[in-house]
């Protein structure tokens, strides 16, 4: 028995009635998402895109850092993006817990110190995410060209809000 046979068992399946065998990796539909790793989010289907249409960048809080901004310039240089959201979502965990108050969850489940480990929790939403799109829209590998855009995905909703 493995850890994951129920996973391998149930890619078995997927892969019987797979056909995107020699499919490319670029982004079809153009559009490039980044976003919160949050399990509710589904973000093909809450912009009506499916497989192949998009590239999308997960991370808690669905924060612009400097690892998306890579993924970025590679999908509007590599991968066909021309249109590119940053999509908070309200509830989320990286906004309603301090930095501290996740390192002390974190630290007693674990037994152990985690004042070591940041989360880049963030403190005001929308201010952050404007600061987010700010650092897309004037990076200097991305040009003008590229459409950036600041949206929070409402989770109980599921309406997409733009704020910038
Ligand atoms: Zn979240």
């Amino acid at each position: 028995m493995n850890d994951f046979d129920d996973l391998l068992e149930a890619n078995r399946t997927f892969a019987d009635s797979f056909e995107l065998g020699g499919f490319d990796g670029k982004a079809h539909a153009g559009v490039a998402l980044v976003t919160c790793m949050d399990s509710r989010i589904d973000p093909l289907a809450m912009l009506g895109l499916k497989h192949g249409d998009a590239k999308i960048f997960r991370n808690p809080g669905g924060r612009v850092t400097p690892q998306a901004l890579e993924a970025l310039v590679l999908g509007v240089h590599l991968l066909n993006v021309q249109r590119i959201l940053v999509v908070p979502h309200t509830r989320c965990a990286m906004t309603t817990a301090s930095e501290q108050e996740l390192q002390e969850r974190i630290g007693a489940a674990t037994g152990q110190d985690a004042t070591w480990q940041s989360f880049g929790v963030v403190d005001d939403q929308v201010a952050r995410l404007r600061q987010d799109v700010r650092a897309v829209r004037s990076h200097p590998l991305i040009p003008d060209t590229v459409k950036v855009g600041g949206f929070v995905y409402d989770v109980d909703t599921g309406l997409m809000e733009q704020v910038d």
